[in-house]
């Protein structure tokens, strides 16, 4: 039957604009405002992490203690609540001491690791979900939970609630935003979840004798989406399935793929409040003033205004290819182009950056930072952004890209594969560059071809195009509207 209101609850670990560490939060953050224009009511449930205490929004009680068991102890807790711009009601799980601490998910210094207690501040965290919903009666009719943070909400679901009436008819869609995270734990662990024993098996939440959240929640949810069509279906093939792939083909009927939206307002080269000048696809001039400025910020020569340059952010880890930008960079300097790395993460990869830091000042300027304004700068002020990712479930920087003139050289992967069209295939309809092997060798013959064409007139074309592509979120929203009505109606 066919809601009048659709009422989804976002479970999730981070969300913009409160708390952010990568895609996921752009994702959660921004596609509730897009259902809500569809006439959806959403709420976000979110972990009270410190950085969330310290930010400037108004946070409000809004519960008794709650209790919540996890193994053989009995947390308290309370939950809060804000408001987004648009409106959207946020709650939060305050219980400081698993969640008021400097980082979301451990200590980015790989020696020191994920935090110990993950297992239990995330088991904490799904069981809270129906204590809000009871305790601001109301009741979703849809759990729209997020990667392995959220994902034993399903079984909570299943094995918990569905009895009690209220949740009789409540459904679940796990959306995989990274099958790489997957909350793995030793077995002994299952005791505090308080899961029913039989669900401890390999049709269940076991994996190899440990407990994977993410397997609990795609065997036990309604429906599984991932962030893009390709993606959905690279994670049912060994290559991309990280051990699940097997568990991810016997739900290959329950499971699709939808392309991420990007924030069109946050991210709108014609009004950002970040970038130096103003454009859009009629007029590029503000870009080139927007280019001048960064070269002198990051202290890069002045006359590479007319030569490529070349520009990645985001996280420093192996999925993302920085060892085949590395090992292509001399390549880049020698064709007179430059190279603006913003990133942070692996201190490997860091070091080697800093050391084409020094070898080729004012052409390479590599700064370790997690700096939301520079990356706006740099998306307006590069021409050329590179995104190898060995992987990319679905990828944010490339769209962004494409909006702002900066022509994307990519893996042909994931989200990469379903949001660039190759100029190679497709000169009159290409919006960037891709290359079909792993290899440093295909990655500098795609960006060859990338710098040769930068120097005549059909550059433009190529901006134009890739600026004009429709990204938002409405579009994605509109396809998750369908799906929810999909799940509902089976
Ligand atoms: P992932 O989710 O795998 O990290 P995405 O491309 O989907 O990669 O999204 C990454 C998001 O995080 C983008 O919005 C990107 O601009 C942002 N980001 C990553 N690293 C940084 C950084 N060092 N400074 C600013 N923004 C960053």
């Amino acid at each position: 039957m066919k809601k009048d209101v659709l009422r989804i609850l976002m479970c999730a670990s981070e969300a913009i604009p409160f708390v952010k560490t990568g895609g996921l939060a752009d994702v959660v953050g921004s596609l509730p405002k897009a259902l809500k224009k569809q006439g959806c009511d959403v709420k976000i449930f979110l972990p009270l992490y410190r950085a969330i205490k310290q930010t400037k929004f108004k946070l409000e009680l809004c519960s008794d203690k709650i209790f919540i068991p996890v193994g053989v102890h009995h947390f308290t807790g309370y939950i809060w609540k804000s408001k987004t711009e648009e409106g959207i009601e946020v709650f939060f799980l305050e219980k400081d001491e698993f969640f008021d601490r400097s980082y979301l998910y451990g200590n980015p210094d790989p020696q020191r690791g994920d935090y110990e207690d993950n297992a239990e501040r995330f088991i904490l965290f799904c069981r809270a979900v129906f204590s809000l919903c009871m305790h601001i009666k109301w009741i979703p009719d849809i759990f729209h939970i997020h990667d392995w943070q959220a994902a034993l909400v399903s079984p909570y679901l299943v094995y918990h609630w569905r009895t009690v009436e209220r949740f009789g008819s409540v459904k679940s869609l796990l959306t995989i935003h990274n099958l790489a995270f997957q909350g793995i734990f030793p077995g002994i662990f299952f005791d505090l979840t308080h899961l029913p024993y039989h669900f401890f098996n390999m049709e269940g939440m076991e994996y190899w004798g440990q407990c994977n959240f993410l397997k609990a929640g795609i065997v036990c949810s309604d429906y599984i989406s991932t962030v893009s069509p390709t993606y959905a279906k690279q994670i049912q093939t060994p290559e991309h399935g990280y051990g699940l792939d097997g568990v991810l083909r016997n739900r290959a009927d329950h499971l699709t793929g939808i392309l991420n939206g990007i924030d069109a307002e946050t991210w709108d080269p014609s009004n950002d409040p970040f970038i130096p000048a103003p454009y859009d696809a009629e007029n590029l001039a503000g870009k080139r003033v927007c280019k001048k400025k960064l070269l002198r910020e990051l202290g890069l020569m002045p006359d590479l205004i007319d030569r490529p340059l070349c520009a990645i952010i985001g996280r420093m880890t192996h999925q993302k290819g920085y060892d085949l930008i590395y090992s292509i960079a001399p390549k880049i300097f020698d064709s007179g182009g430059a190279l603006v790395v913003l990133g942070t993460g692996n201190p490997d990869i860091e070091a080697l950056f800093r050391k084409l830091n020094t070898q080729y000042s004012g052409q390479c300027a590599a700064i370790f930072d997690f700096d939301e304004a520079l990356a706006h700068r740099i998306e307006a002020g590069a021409d050329i952004f590179l995104m190898p990712s060995r992987f990319e479930p679905c990828g944010l920087n490339q769209m962004y890209s494409l909006r702002y003139g900066t022509v994307p050289v990519v893996f042909a992967t994931g989200g990469l594969e379903d949001s660039v069209i190759d100029v190679k295939a497709a000169p009159e309809k290409g919006t960037g560059f891709k290359f079909y092997n792993y290899s440093d060798k295909d990655f500098w013959e795609a960006l060859e071809k990338a710098f040769k064409l930068f120097e005549t007139e059909k550059w433009v074309d190529i901006q134009k195009r890739g600026m004009k592509q429709d990204f938002s979120w409405d579009s994605s929203a509109r396809k998750y509207v369908n799906l929810y009505e999909t799940i509902l109606s089976s």
